[in-house]
Formats: C-alpha cells, structure tokens, sequence
C-alpha cells in the first residue's frame, strides 16, 4: 500500500505574475505527488508566496505569514517580499526557509527538506497544462521576468532583476497546450511586455515548423493563429507598439490594450523616469483608433507623485479627458521604501492626494459612462466566467478579468463558463454592461 502523499498549503499573494509563479511551483510539487490541502491545519507544509511591491502588500504578507505560523508552523516563504529576508526573519525566525521571487527550486527543494516527496510513477498526477489557479477558461502566460526600465517609483526591477525572456517557442508550446486543454482566452503578462525579447536580441526558436522570433510582434502574431483570445498587458508605450495594432484590427489579438502611462504631465514622467512626450501619446492615440476603431486602452496613473504641483495635476486631468481611455485606475502614490522617487520632491500631503485621486475617478466616470453608453444595442461576443441559474457573469472583448467590468447576460439556452456568447447589450453604467444571449 502507498504511504499518503503528503499535503502543501498554499497561499498566493500579489499580481498575476505572482500567480504564474505560485502555478509553476505547484505545477512542479503535483509532479512530485504532493497534494494540495485546503487548510493550513493538517497541512505538512504551507508555501506563502509574497507580495512586497507596496507597504500594504507587505503588511499583508507578513500577515498571510504570521496566520500559517500560527495555524500550522511549518512555513516556507517565497516571492518578492523573500528578497529581504532580514525583514521577514526578524518577525518569524522559526520559518523552514525564505527564498527570493523566481526561486523555484530554492522552494522545491526547502518542500523536499520539509517533507520528502512521495512519488508514484505509475500515476499522472499532473494534467497536461499543468495546474492553473485561474479558471479553466482563462490563462496568464507569462512572457518574461525582470525589467530593464527604472522607473523612479518602482523597486521591482531591484526585487526582480533586469529583463529575461522565455523563448519564444516555449511560450507558444505552453499556450498550445493550454489551448487544447480548454483555455479560451491567454493573458499575456510580464514586467513590461513590450521590451520582451530585448535582452536574447530577439533570437529566433523553433515551433512547429518555422523559426519564430522573440519579438512583441511576432510572438502576438504567433499567439494569434491559436484560435483563443489573446489578451496584451502590462505594455510599456515603445513605438514599436504601433505595430501590434493592426493585429488587433485583423481579429488575431483583441482590441485591447493595457497600457500604464502613470501621468501625463512631461514635467512628472521625467521625475518618473517614463517616456515624456504625451502631446505625442495622444496622436498615437488617435492613430491607433483610426487603425483599430474599437480598440479599448486600459490604463494606471498616480496622483500625489513627490513634488506634484496643482497645476501638475491639472494637466493630467485635461489630459485624461482629451483621451478618452475605456479603462482607468488611480492610484494615490505610497512611498515604497527604496524607491528613488521619494528623495524627488516634497510629498504631497495625504488629504490632497486624496482629493486628487477623487477628481480624477469622477472625471474619467464621466469618460466611462459615455463610451458604455455608445455600446447599448450593439451585438457583442461575451466570454462567460460564472453562468448562473438565469443570469451569467461575462466579459466583451473590452474587459479583461478581475481588473476590469463584467457583462450581466440573461438567458434562455444554458450556457457554462468559457462559452463565448453573442449578447444584445441593453444598458450600461460606467463599469458594466447588461444585455440577452441571442
Ligand atoms: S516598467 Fe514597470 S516594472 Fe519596470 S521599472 Fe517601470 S514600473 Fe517597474
């Protein structure tokens, strides 16, 4: 008879490139016969892959950490937050081990430590797209790791390295096998996705029976020929992004864009580090719209940026309303400790910050609502994530999952998750859409 196989807790914080990671790792333990409890109670181990981007973040995981000393005690950290061990030690020195982001066997082999493996090689225990912790109908594919930009707010490149690509025939076997598989839609992440390649001088792979690139382009055009949805975040504005647009227009890749261009005033992107020009942007804008007339641009910005003058701030405003992007996020800015931004200017004092992050949300409502509002009666493709009794929960082409809204879709013919349905759209607020399956 075969010993139980022994159980991994597992708790995975921060941004989806975390979670790529947390799937690689248990992708690789699945492969070992490890099986994943529920609880940490019970658990032989637990894994907490940290977050340690923000001070929030990190107080959160010091907090994920702290509840799997308690419940369990026998812990392994790993992630961002585990490239400053000193931090986390001086908190829980009895911790298994700390290992840094893109460890994988540094936590493998503290698993093995911890408890040894029980593999049965008569048994598949892994299917063939590994384990996702997505739905099954969407993927993140994670394109690279690391950042060679320094953008002066940021310390990833300092937790993560400098840019390294995956080659790009691996990628697109990965995507490959997620595709048979099931997965509908594959959401392209990394540092910064536009610079992939950058560092390997885009050399050339095999897939199938051509050579392909290490390029934006050619690995989008690639993904493209796929059948899912190809999903681009996480774009850094190079002009070479132009390229990958009429991709979007052919129907290869969707009509989105996830763009952070962090402010628009020249003035702060040069403290930020970030390309200057958004007089620029704008016409760049406006081009790709002509190219692409249904393209959606999400984007991220800062408000409170060290040093941000009234008049600073005004200029994104108007910006952001000449714009006209679909999907906007504001964040006040946190002084993460590291980062060369906060010796670049006084800091602006918390209640403004607030004030401005509130102006700069009602302004882009306004913006919001009047393009939903254009979308009423129109027929869209929805991509279902949760089908309810009589009402599912989907997504257009516009919408990416968990960042963006959802369409509300009423039905008479059962529909299951990962359906992509036609839907009539009825009405619209600033963040979802309301429609009928036709
Ligand atoms: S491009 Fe993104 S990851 Fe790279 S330094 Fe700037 S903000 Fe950080």
């Amino acid at each position: 008879m075969n010993a139980p196989a022994p159980k991994i807790s597992f708790v995975s914080l921060g941004c989806p490139k975390a979670l790529v990671d947390s799937e690689r790792i248990l992708t690789h333990l699945r492969a070992e016969g490890y099986e994943l409890a529920r609880k940490h109670d019970g658990a032989d181990v637990v894994i907490v892959n940290t977050c340690g981007f923000l001070d929030s973040a990190k107080a959160e995981s010091l907090q994920a950490i702290g509840d799997a000393m308690a419940e369990n005690g026998r812990v392994i950290v790993t992630g961002c937050m585990g490239a400053q061990p000193d931090e986390i030690r001086d908190k829980y020195p009895n911790l298994l081990a700390v290992t840094g982001p893109q460890a994988y066997e540094s936590v493998v082999a503290a698993v093995h430590e911890a408890v040894p493996p029980a593999h049965d090689p008569f048994l598949d225990l892994v299917p063939p797209q590994g384990v996702k912790l997505t739905p099954r109908h969407y993927a993140y594919l994670k394109i690279s790791e690391g950042c060679n930009n320094r953008c002066t707010f940021c310390i990833i490149p300092s937790l993560r390295g400098d840019l390294v690509s995956r080659p790009a025939g691996d990628v697109l076997r990965e995507a490959e096998k997620l595709v048979k598989a099931g997965v509908k839609e594959l959401l392209v992440v990394s540092q910064d996705t536009s610079a992939y390649g950058l560092d390997t001088r885009y050399a050339p792979s095999p897939w199938r029976d051509r050579e392909v690139r290490a390029k934006f382009y050619d690995l989008s055009a690639a993904l493209g020929e796929l059948g899912a949805w190809v999903r681009l975040h996480y774009v850094y504005p190079y002009p070479h992004v132009d390229e990958v647009i009429p991709l979007m227009a052919e129907g290869k890749v969707l009509p989105y864009l996830d763009m952070p261009l962090q402010h628009a005033a020249p003035s702060v992107l040069k403290r930020m580090r970030r390309p200057g020009n958004q007089e620029k942007m704008l016409e760049r804008i406006r081009h790709w719209r002509t190219l692409c007339p249904d393209l959606a641009i999400r984007s991220t910005f800062i408000v409170g940026f060290p040093g941000e003058t009234d008049a600073e701030f005004e200029e994104l405003l108007a910006w952001l309303k000449e714009a006209k992007l679909e999907r906007v996020g504001c964040f006040q800015y946190e002084p993460v400790r590291g980062a060369t931004a906060n010796g670049l200017g006084d800091p602006v004092p918390d209640s403004v910050k607030a004030e401005r992050q509130r102006r700069f949300m009602e302004a882009q409502q306004a913006v919001s609502l009047r393009l939903q509002k254009a979308k009423v009666g129109k027929r869209l493709p929805v991509i279902i994530d949760e089908a309810g009794p009589t009402v599912a929960k989907g997504r257009s082409k516009y919408d990416a999952p968990e960042i963006d809204g959802s369409v509300h879709v009423a039905f008479r013919r059962p529909v299951r998750a990962g359906d992509i349905v036609t839907v009539k759209i009825e009405s619209a607020d600033a963040y979802d859409l309301h429609g009928v399956a036709v």
